[in-house]
């Protein structure tokens, strides 16, 4: 029995091969665990899924691991609530990836806006947040 070949959709139209590379890369670092997570927001293409890709890190998370940010005005707001409408880019509650997300201008992507977006209150909120469990020698996280 060969299930290999179809165990994997292949989703028409990924625009990033950088991407992909990262994502291969992060997978082989974290084990089965993030590959199950990887496979089925891949599979699935839920919309009421729950599992969202950091603009930061690239990786998956639950989307009640994640910030939820929407623009306004040109300046990136973090939607504790998540209410606000429009476009939502996820993002770990994490100066890393905010640093990451910033360097790559994955916000303006993400949120289909050009032009450059004010990222201090997303970062006064981020170093706001307490972080109790934070470990430093954890492998893969971001
Ligand atoms: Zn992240």
């Amino acid at each position: 029995m060969d299930r290999v070949s179809d165990a994997r959709p292949q989703r028409a139209g990924n625009p990033g091969a950088q991407r992909d590379r990262l994502a291969v890369a992060r997978r082989s670092e974290q084990g089965l665990a993030d590959r199950d997570l990887a496979d089925r927001d891949l599979a699935g293409q839920d919309p009421t899924s729950s599992v969202r890709t950091c603009v930061g890190c690239r990786s998956r998370a639950a989307r009640s691991d994640l910030l939820r940010i929407v623009v306004v005005d040109g300046e990136l707001l973090p939607d504790v609530r998540r209410r606000l409408p429009g476009r939502g880019a996820h993002l770990h509650p994490d100066l890393a990836c905010l640093d990451l997300a910033e360097r790559r201008r994955a916000f303006p992507r993400a949120l289909r806006v050009s032009g450059p977006l004010g990222l201090e209150r997303v970062r006064a909120h981020v170093q706001q947040i307490p972080r109790p469990g934070r470990d430093e020698d954890e492998p893969g996280r971001c």
